[in-house]
């Protein structure tokens, strides 16, 4: 089997994590810009993390025979601070050269505040401006539902976002609908805890079909396990998809989105 893996912050991860993804087939890992767990005290800490991101973890991950992208971003809670997210939305330019960087992300909502959608709405225009794929983080449980619509709504908002170029990221069963129907990609993110296991991830795959869909595993420093993403491909298997339609889930669609970028090469 090969996979892409198109959401994990390998930062946190051991060197075994990626053994094991590259024994599972996984080819291409690609890593979102996020909350380090704790608030980071400057724009400082954000520029250390963008060269983490560009030039020491894809030389870590080359070790292991994958290739390594990345998105740029100030995460959602942190942009709670506006100062500190405007400092940081001027950063981002400096380094959407970088032969690794695909994209804004992954911005979107935590708490559906007002200072979070004044950040997030400084995002879209900073990806409209560079012409940038965007990926998009929707809040947690009983915020998920309001702030996927906010997002939306945002996105449409701004004429100059074609919603091919965006993948609202994990999604559930009250969310994928309307992500799909908006005519953006949906990611499903496969967690042992919370957002969605692997059985309800090929349920929607079932329910909605295969199109503008993919799977992450959203491995970082909390409990995850970064080779959901091939276990979700053994539950399609025990359920009688076809080779086809796996290759297509974890392989051929991360592809197709993110080829979009003439940086991602696979
Ligand atoms: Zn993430």
């Amino acid at each position: 089997m090969r996979y892409i893996e198109p959401h994990a912050h390998m930062v946190s991860r051991t060197t075994d994590d990626y053994v094991s993804m590259a024994l599972a087939g996984c080819q291409t890992v690609c890593e979102p810009a996020f909350w380090a767990g704790f608030d980071r005290s400057s724009v400082d800490g954000f520029y250390d993390y963008f060269c983490q991101l560009t030039e020491h973890e894809p030389k870590r991950a080359a070790k292991f025979g994958l290739t390594h992208y990345c998105w740029l971003c100030i995460n959602p809670k942190e942009s709670e601070d506006l100062k500190l997210a405007r400092e940081v939305i001027d950063l981002v330019p400096k380094f959407l050269d970088r032969p690794n960087v695909l994209g804004i992300g992954e911005i979107g909502l935590n708490k559906n505040t007002r200072n979070e959608l004044t950040a997030l709405e400084a995002h879209i225009d900073l990806a409209a401006r560079h012409d940038q794929l965007i990926l998009v983080h929707t809040p947690h449980l009983e915020d998920k539902l309001k702030g996927t619509k906010l997002i939306v709504d945002a996105l449409k908002s701004d004429k100059r976002i074609r919603p091919e170029r965006v993948i609202i990221d994990h999604v559930e069963e009250h969310t994928i609908e309307l992500t799909l129907d908006a005519g953006f990609w949906a990611g499903m993110t496969l967690y042992p805890e919370s957002k969605c296991t692997a059985a309800r991830a090929v349920d929607m795959i079932e329910m909605y079909g295969g199109e503008r869909l993919w799977m992450n595993s959203a491995c970082d420093w909390g409990v995850s396990v970064p080779l959901a993403v091939p276990r979700a491909a053994l539950e399609m298997r025990s359920r009688g998809h076809d080779h086809a339609m796996i290759d297509k889930l974890v392989y051929g669609n991360p592809r197709a989105f993110l080829g979009q970028c003439a940086k991602f090469k696979d």
